[in-house]
Parts: C-alpha cells; structure tokens; sequence
C-alpha cells in the first residue's frame, strides 16, 4: 500500500502529490500496475511484451499504403470496399462477432463548383489542386476539387467582403466601419484564432451573407510557417482544406435523427428542421484563388491583426470584388457502414472496452484518419494473435471502423445512439485514435479519472528517440508550454503529472458520442508535428513517408500504446479509476468558473447602469460554495477508495464477486454526470462537466459556464445545483463502494 498524506499539505497540493506517490510505488515495485494484484501484474507485463512484439513498422506501411491507395470519401464506392476489406482483415486476424451496420443517413457530394471574379478585372478560380512531379498519387484524377460537406446548392453574384476569421467580434468590426454583409459573400480565413469552419458558416448564416469563401492563408499552414510540400510539410500555394460545415455542436450524427439511430426504416425529421443542416452557401480556396479577391479589394485597410501572410495589404472590402459563385451539391439519404469486430473476453464478457478510429477521408487521408486506420489493424493482429496463443483479456474488447466522422462524426454517432442502453450497462470506457500520427509529439487526453493510468501506460512503452513514451511526452509538453508561454496563452511553468494529460475534452472526433450521450469515459491518443495539409489531397501516402513518420515508427508506437491501454482496462482485476484526480480537475474547472464571474461582475460594475446592478444583485446569490463542499466530499472518497483498493490489491485477497461489484459501481460514476435534460438549448449533451464550444473547443461545466457568460444567473443557479447534486451522488456511491471494500 502506497497512501499519501502530510498535514501541512493543501488538499489541492495532496491531490497532485498523490498522484506522484502512485507513478513512485509504480517505480518501487515494477511489477505492480495500477488495479493488479502482484500476480496478476505479473502475467499482465507478460501478456504486454508478447502484444508490442507483433506489430512491425512494415506492416504498418503496408496497411498504411492499402488505405492511401484511393481517395475514399464517407459514401464513396472506395470506401465502402475498405469497409468490406477490414470486415475480412479482422475475420483473418481472429476477431469475432465481425458485422457491418448499415445506416442510412443525411449524407454529401459535389456535383459541381464554380467561382468566377466578375469586377473589376476577371479570374476563373481553379478551385483544384495542382499535380506534383514527386508525388505519383498528386496525379490521381478522382481527387475532387474544392467543395465543403453540407454546403447547400445555389447560384449568386454579389460583392465580397473580407470577414478575418469569420467570428461574431469580426462582424461587430465590419458593422463599425459601417459594412453590412447582408446579400454579399464573406471571404474568411480558416484560423487565426482556430474556430471550426461549420460555426464560420453558422455566423456568416446568421449575418445573412449570401455565401462564405473559407481559404488557407499562407500564415497559417504555408510558406510562413516553413517549407512547403513537396519540401516541406507546409501547405502549398494550391491547397485546399475541404471539410464539412455541419453544425454537429448543436447535434452530431444524421441530423434527420437527432438523438435517435438511423438504423433503416427510423424516423426522419424533414431536412429543413433539422437544426445541424447549414443553410448557406459555402466553398473553401487555396491562397492561389483567395489572392486575386483579396488584392483588388477596396474599402478601409484592414487592422493589423486581420493581415495574413501574402505580400499584400489586406482590406476589408465594400463593393469593388464581385464574383458569381455557382454550387451544385448532392445532398440526401445515403449509406454508411460501420464495421464492428470484436474479441470476447475470457471471465467478464459483458464488460466491454470500445476502441474505434474512422475510416472516411476527404482524400487520401495520409495522416487523417489512415495513420489511424493502419495502426488499428496492427492492433487487432496483435490482439488475434494473442488470443490464439491463449492470452484472451478478461473483458471483451470491441473494436470499430467509423464511417462520416468527416461528415458530422455521423457513424459513431449511429452505433452510440443504437446502443446507448448497452452502453451504459456494459462499457468501461472508450478509446479513440483519429490521426494517429503527423509527427513526434504525443498528446494524450483522458477524463481525469483516468489521466493516472494513461500515464502509468506510457512508462512502459518506447519512444523512437529511445526514451520512455513518458519521458518523450513530458518533454513536448514542456515545449509546448514553452511555446505557449512565448504567443501569451500560458503563464505557469513546469509539466507535471498531474497536468500532464489534457483532460479538457471538447468535440471534433469521434469521441463525443460516448462522453456526452453515453456517459462513457474517454481516451484519445495522437501524435503530432508540422502539418499543413490537413484535409487536402497532400495528406497522402509521399507526405506520411517524408515528413509525418518516415520509417512507421510512431505508427507502431501508436498500435502498441492504443493497445496496451486496451489490455490494461481489459484485464484489471480493479478497474483503474482515480476519482480523487477527477475531484482534483473539477476543483479546477470551478476555480477557473469563479474567476471568470468576477471578471464579468466587474465588467458589470463598471457600467453602471439599473439593470447592471440588478444583474449583480442576483449573480450574487450564485454561490458556489455548496459546490466547493460537495467538490471536497468527493474527493475525500475517491482518496479513500483508492487507498482501499490499493490495500485489497497489493494483499493479493481479492473476492471475485466483491471485484465485480466495485467494478461495476465504479463504471456508474462517468454515466453519473450525464444529466437526462442536456445542457441548456442543446440536450443531445449530457455530460455536465464536459461540452464544446460551437467552434469545437473544449468547454468545461458547459451549462454552468454558458449560464454564467451569458448572465443568465436563475438558470446559472440551477445548473450548479445539478452539479452539486452530481458530485453528491457520486461521492455517495464511491462511499459505499469503500465501505464495501474494507469489509472485513
Ligand atoms: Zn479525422
């Protein structure tokens, strides 16, 4: 037993040294893993050697080069055959139970793009990708042109006015400079700050614009940041970033189906309900196309922080660019298929480990998602192999193939919304991987609970640099500390375990089904480096094997760390949640919600006004501290459970059926969070303590924050009640699962 405890420590400071104290008795006793028994650590580290021993860079490549081969878009012919080639894979490999679901969904295709300037000079845009000598697949004619999922047909001319990154704050500067852009087309760039292009759509929708123009300016991907492909791998003069604008932070998956699986015959609401189908027309560019636009703009010089990267001086634009924009999209009820595997577990099959990656690609999908695609099939021939050798987990392990997770993360969404109540009685937790590699730096996310093992897991692995994983990620943490440090974000220094692992969970990937509607804990895996060419028809098969990972070795780092982790919650005798390290990470989030009210509660002040007084008068009755206590609470048993637990293990006593209770109570905790209702205005998102932001990013006590930002302070009220009730009802159970624990 390992328990840590000083009396002049701080419970915050307790909460991190404990987490350290667990990573020392890991290094004390090398054996033990954390929710082993000895012996059973034992065997595990056993089982662990023999699954990193079988996947080989080679193999990698050659999956790798399979999945590349053709572009394979959600709905394409192509990428249904890979559908059908996993389903064999895995049936060769060993996997059981091998089914592919069909659902029919809201789906998207280009028919035909067209933007033509019309004044005060001509230019046809290319809107296509230019050929490169090096790069043989470059060459392939069904590369598509430009075009963005879920834009709608339509045909218009009108003026273009140039809207920076196409966030609310750069309307209100247009609006001040007195250019309205109803009627007329924006022209935005994709980052700077980074907001996913479907809230740029939903914000030009709402400012009634005609049409938004999304394009990649060399500042951000390009020749600004370093070379460019095809020597570099920065984004070249004709790329392009297709993707999809749904707005799938209102509601992913089919948005016909809100809330329910699009298994064939369900329900379908008319499209024109449907409140994650964009209503305007949209098209992205390379620079190549944005430039002509952009230099012969009219209008007052945009301010400095609107300037890009090309030789230019950008403006804002008022009725000198016209352009005649013409888009012909497909869009209507379409098949995707998600291919299902899995191997059942050995003592305790109706306790499941769901491990997924999506298949679809805007092109080749070099780094997103085949980097992935290629290191799940490594992983599911190293998990067949194992189980012919004898060595089947404990706990079933599900692996999935997702189909339009580009789309609007529509196939796993499918599957979760299906199996939701299975879900919720069976899964221990879910593991996503996405693009598994553009580069060396390994970024790890975990729901708090459990960020310790995550850790633990990466101890046991080597990095290419010959360094432990850890060690390698503890370092491009610090470096990215470091660099954040230099653009002004961070200010705090120093990586430690506890902030090691990034437990601030927004959307974007595959993940958000299981979080925010199941109540599943989540983990995603990736590696990342220099990449500008995401989503483009560079991010291929030359791109993977000159810049992101020449030699597949973080390729293989991934399947053995993806699988690894799968083992660990497979075969644990205790499951390996730390809830004291959840309690810790939600003190957090309320500490950063508290400082953030008084920073609105100043702003209030200083205005002045009746209504601002009373505004305040009722932001004060939103007291936090029942919260803070419950918060305490919480941790408290979570501190004792893992102690508890510890002790049970470390003796090696360990009751079967007592196992399975505390496994089974430990698994309630995430579905805890999940409040029936959603968040307010968007109740597909359960989970209280994890959302997103409409631009994707990650969005902590959601309803509460939201509340809180908006000053609407009865609903604010109420979302912290529900918080508090949460916290209560999981210290609660994780009391009662001690007290089951330490009976004698
Ligand atoms: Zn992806």
């Amino acid at each position: 037993m390992c328990a840590a405890s000083h009396p002049n420590m701080t419970r915050k400071h307790a909460a991190l040294f404990s987490l350290a104290a667990l990573s020392l008795c890991t290094i004390a006793s090398a054996q033990s893993i954390q929710g082993f028994t000895p012996a059973s650590s034992t065997r595990e580290a056993q089982v662990e050697t023999k699954f990193k021993s079988i996947p080989t860079p080679d193999e990698e490549l050659r999956q790798h080069r399979i999945f590349t081969a053709e572009p394979h878009v959600a709905g394409s012919k192509r990428n249904n055959e890979l559908a059908d080639y996993i389903a064999a894979e895995w049936r060769k490999q060993g996997l059981e139970d091998v089914i592919i679901r069909r659902y029919d969904v809201y789906g998207t295709n280009p028919k035909s793009a067209s933007l033509e300037m019309i004044a005060p000079t001509h230019y046809q845009a290319a809107l296509r990708e230019a050929p490169l000598d090096a790069d043989p697949d470059s060459k392939n004619p069904a590369i598509s042109g430009a075009w963005l999922g879920m834009s709608i047909s339509g045909e218009v001319t009108a003026p273009v006015v140039y809207a920076h990154s196409g966030n609310p704050e750069d309307y209100d500067l247009l609006r001040k400079n007195g250019i309205s852009v109803k009627g007329k087309i924006v022209l935005v760039r994709y980052s700077n700050p980074y907001s996913y292009r479907g809230f740029k759509a939903l914000t030009a929708q709402r400012e009634g614009a005609a049409a938004i123009l999304i394009y990649s300016d060399p500042a951000e991907d390009g020749y600004k940041k370093g070379k460019v492909y095809p020597d570099g791998p920065w984004g070249p003069e004709y790329k392009i970033q297709r993707g999809a604008i749904t707005y799938d932070f209102i509601v992913p998956g089919d948005p016909q189906t809100p809330g329910w699986a699009s298994v064939p015959g369900a329900k379908r609401i008319p499209i024109e309900q449907a409140a994650s189908a964009p209503k305007i027309m949209a098209l992205p560019l390379s620079w190549h196309d944005a430039k002509p636009l952009l230099e012969n703009m009219d209008g007052p010089p945009a301010p400095e922080s609107w300037q890009g990267g090309l030789p230019i001086r950008y403006h804002l634009g008022r009725e000198r660019v016209k352009v005649h924009l013409k888009i012909e999209m497909e869009n209507g009820t379409q098949p995707y298929y998600v291919v299902e595997g899995r191997v059942r577990g050995a003592d305790l099959p109706d306790e499941w480990i769901v491990l997924g990656n999506h298949r679809d690609a805007w092109v080749f999908g070099g780094v997103d998602p085949s980097s992935g695609t290629a290191t799940m099939m490594e992983l599911t021939r190293a998990l067949g192999q194992l189980t012919k050798e004898g060595m089947r987990p404990r706990r079933t392990i599900i692996v999935c193939s997702w189909d339009g997770e580009e789309i609007g993360l529509t196939g796993s969404t499918e599957w979760g919304e299906q199996f939701a109540d299975e879900l919720r009685a069976k899964a221990v937790a879910y593991i996503n991987v996405d693009e598994a590699t553009s580069g060396p730096n390994f970024h790890g996310q975990a729901v708090a609970s459990l960020a310790p093992m995550l850790i633990e897991t990466t101890r046991t692995l080597q990095d290419p640099s010959g360094k432990s994983l850890y060690t390698a990620w503890k370092a491009a943490a610090a470096r990215e500390k470091e660099e954040g440090k230099q653009s002004g974000q961070m200010n705090d220094s120093g990586v430690s375990d506890g902030t090691l692992a990034d437990t601030r969970i927004g959307s974007g990937s595959d993940h958000t089904v299981f979080l925010n509607f199941v109540g599943m804990p989540v983990i995603g895996l990736q590696f990342d480096g220099d990449y500008g060419v995401y989503h483009s028809g560079y991010d291929d098969f030359y791109w993977m094997n000159h810049f992101g990972d020449p030699g597949y070795r973080y390729h293989t780092l991934m399947s053995q760390l993806w699988g690894v982790t799968a083992l660990r919650l497979a075969n644990a005798d205790l499951l390996p949640f730390d809830f004291a390290s959840y309690a810790s990470n939600i003190r957090q989030f309320v500490d950063e919600l508290a400082k953030n009210k008084s920073v609105i509660l100043s702003g209030v002040a200083g205005s002045r006004s009746e209504a601002a007084a009373e505004s305040k008068d009722l932001a004060s009755s939103l007291d936090l501290t029942g919260v803070e206590k419950a918060i305490n609470a919480f941790e408290a048993a979570g501190q004792h459970l893992n102690e508890s637990l510890a002790g049970k293990l470390a003796s090696g006593q360990l009751d079967p059926k007592l196992a399975t209770s505390l496994n089974r109570g430990m698994m309630q905790v995430e579905r805890n969070w999940l409040n029936p209702d959603g968040i307010p205005g968007r109740p597909w998102f359960k989970h209280i303590l994890y959302g997103a932001r409409f631009t994707y990013a990650h969005l902590e006590l959601p309803g509460l924050t939201e509340a809180v930002e908006a000053q609407d302070w009865p609903t604010a009220k109420q979302q912290a009640e529900i918080l508090q009730r949460a916290l209560e009802r999981n210290t609660k159970l994780v009391n009662e699962l001690n007290a089951a624990a330490t009976q004698p």
